[in-house]
């Protein structure tokens, strides 16, 4: 089965605070296929990427690291590629920046990735795109009311795996998190994530899901284990893009693989409900705030170990 996911250039981030960082997986080797394709291997994934476009074409040496760069920073999330194989398609369209994606699943997935003719190194490094449409394939094909978990993850986990390979700034990631967060809440008339399709809802409102959870997995294990284990448990029952599954049984891999049960209680109270989610008190127990645009810690916060952590592993 196929499907599309089309990412809304109403995310796009404001400019990037982008700083070093390191990979856990070396810099694979190129292979030129032929004059528009190319090909690496990344810890037993191949990857291959179609380049039609002449004008891009003369870029492609920029546009394979930032498909590198992106995909390294998949597998030192997630512990591994997602899938066997995915074919990359970059076609080009006017301007300076990463437009759009898409990603499609099935036995062969693949990606389409929309670049302005005019890209720069400086904003492929601060492209979220390519890492947002790779984690979509570490997820399982699920009914299309579910949509807010494949989108949710997509926004939540692209900032986390930037963060956690030192790509952005923890200032950056909670500046994002606290100012665009509550586009994901309950609106009049919500009747929870799998009945209010909404774009909120699904890009934000899956984020929130995310943060959630990734809050009181940790809470229960005092920081041993995070959202990252249950995804990585979500892999390792074959519950990649390759797949169609339930939304339980991915829950179910997600929660046998870190011992607590988090996901599957989380996702029956927000299912049908509009569960509201008063944001200010959360940000208030992890011990961040922002002042005149910066973001203020509070280290002696209920839960600032959890906040501590969640951006390093
Ligand atoms: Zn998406």
């Amino acid at each position: 089965m196929v499907r599309t996911l089309i990412i809304l250039l109403a995310m796009c981030a404001s400019p990037h605070s982008v700083i070093a960082g390191s990979a856990d997986i070396g810099d694979p080797e190129i292979e030129t296929i032929n004059d528009h394709e190319f090909a690496f291997d990344l810890d037993g994934s191949r990857i291959s990427v179609d380049i039609r476009d002449r004008v891009l074409r003369e870029k492609k040496d920029i546009l394979l690291a930032w498909v590198v760069y992106s995909a390294q920073t998949v597998h030192r999330y997630y512990g591994r590629f997602p899938v066997r194989t995915v074919h990359i398609n970059l076609q080009v369209s006017a301007g300076y920046t990463v437009r759009f994606g898409q990603a499609f699943g099935g036995d062969k997935p693949r990606l389409r990735i929309v670049v302005g003719e005019n890209v720069t190194p400086e904003m492929l490094r601060k492209d979220w795109i390519m890492v947002h449409e790779m984690v979509h394939l570490a997820m399982a094909d699920v009914p299309q009311r579910h949509r807010w978990l494949l989108e949710g993850l997509a926004t939540y986990v692209e900032s986390i795996a930037r963060a956690q390979r030192g790509y952005l700034s923890e200032e950056f990631v909670w500046n994002g998190f606290i100012n665009r967060m509550p586009q994901g809440l309950p609106q009049d008339g919500d009747q929870g994530l799998d009945r209010t399709p909404t774009w909120g809802r699904t890009y934000w409102g899956g984020a929130v899901f995310c943060l959630l959870a990734d809050i009181e997995i940790r809470r229960l294990t005092d920081n041993r284990k995070s959202l990252r284990d249950a995804l990585r448990g979500v892999l390792d029952a074959g519950l990649s893009m390759h797949a169609n599954a339930s939304v339980m049984e991915v829950f179910k891999a997600g929660d046998g693989a870190t011992g607590v049960a988090v996901l599957v209680p989380l996702y029956h109270k927000m299912k049908g409900d509009p569960y509201p989610i008063d944001l200010d008190t959360l940000w208030t127990n992890l011990g961040i705030a922002i002042h005149d645009d910066s973001v203020v810690y509070n280290d002696d916060a209920p839960m600032a170990h959890v906040r501590m952590q969640l951006l390093k592993s």
